[in-house]
This record gives C-alpha cells, sequence and structure tokens, in this order.
C-alpha cells in the first residue's frame, strides 16, 4: 500500500525455519515474501528453499552450497533479527508494505466481491476505503488502527537501522 516503484519480484525470497516466526512476520510487513511452516522437518525445509529458490534463514548451522543460499539467524529478539537481514539485504527496504498476508504469505488483491471470512463493517464501506484480499485465507483487509500501529512499527524498525 506504500507505493513505489521498485519491481517486487526482484526482491529475493525466504523460507524460514525454525523458531522463527516473529522475524517472518515482520519481513511480510515490509512486503518480503517469507515462507514458513512451523511444523516442517529441516530435511523438507532444505527441499523446498532448493525447488523454490529461496535463501533458507535458520538459527540452526548448515552450510551454504550451489543450490542452497543459507542465513544464519541468530536466537536474539526479532527487532534484532530483522536488523541483521535488511543489513545484509537492503534491498529488502524496496518491499511495498502492507501488501503480503502476514497469516498465508500471500500477495493481497484488491477485493472485488470474493466469498470472504471477514465480515467488513458498514462503517468501513461507508468510508470508502480500499479493500485488500487474500485469495488464501479470504481475509478482507482495510486501513484502520491496526495497519497504523503496523506502520509506526515498520519506520521504527527501518529508521533504527544505520547505514
Ligand atoms: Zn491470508
Amino acid at each position: 500500500m506504500d507505493g513505489n516503484n521498485s519491481n517486487v519480484s526482484d526482491l529475493p525470497r525466504f523460507l524460514a525455519f525454525g523458531e522463527l516466526k516473529p522475524l517472518v512476520k515482520r519481513l511480510r510487513m515490509i512486503g518480503v515474501d517469507c515462507a514458513y511452516d512451523g511444523g516442517i522437518s529441516l530435511p523438507n525445509a532444505i527441499q523446498s528453499a532448493i525447488c523454490e529458490n529461496r535463501i533458507l534463514l535458520t538459527t540452526t548451522s548448515i552450510a551454504s552450497s550451489i543450490r542452497l543460499k543459507v542465513v544464519k539467524i541468530p536466537e536474539i529478539n526479532p527487532d534484532e533479527q530483522f536488523k541483521i537481514l535488511l543489513i545484509e539485504y537492503p534491498i529488502l527496504r524496496r518491499g511495498e508494505h502492507l501488501s503480503i498476508c502476514l497469516v498465508c504469505n500471500e500477495k493481497l488483491k484488491l477485493y472485488n466481491g470474493e466469498t470472504s471470512v471477514t465480515i467488513v463493517p458498514n462503517s468501513v464501506f461507508i468510508r470508502n476505503l480500499a479493500l485488500l484480499w487474500c485469495p488464501k485465507c479470504t481475509r478482507i483487509f482495510w486501513d484502520g488502527s491496526h495497519t497504523e500501529r503496523m506502520r509506526q512499527k515498520i519506520k521504527m524498525l527501518l529508521n533504527s537501522i544505520n547505514h
């Protein structure tokens, strides 16, 4: 929703393995594609990363190879983990903020009357807010206090990185 002119498809894509859910959420907030499945085994995570051409983020020591790029994430607080990754990949700043479903990692689309689990309050329709829809979980999103808090968080995270 924060428009810019970069080509988002140029951004590296990630697959997180292990206790990295809070980091995953932060990446998705800034529009970075980061797959995550809490129940997946390490061999499957490696296989998926290779097949889908994703960089593997993990707290475990795994060697990178020609086919697999690995970034080891230290077990520190997620804001600090986020900073480490943004310093290593400054291009991630070009992500389109709040453009990805935080739950599913799906790119949100403009809502066009599709079936949804979300009941949109009348006040939202009255204010004529733009609605975004996740094709996977069918949730609908709009600008409100929740997105405002996320924007503040994103701003705080990005401003905390000196480069
Ligand atoms: Zn979703």
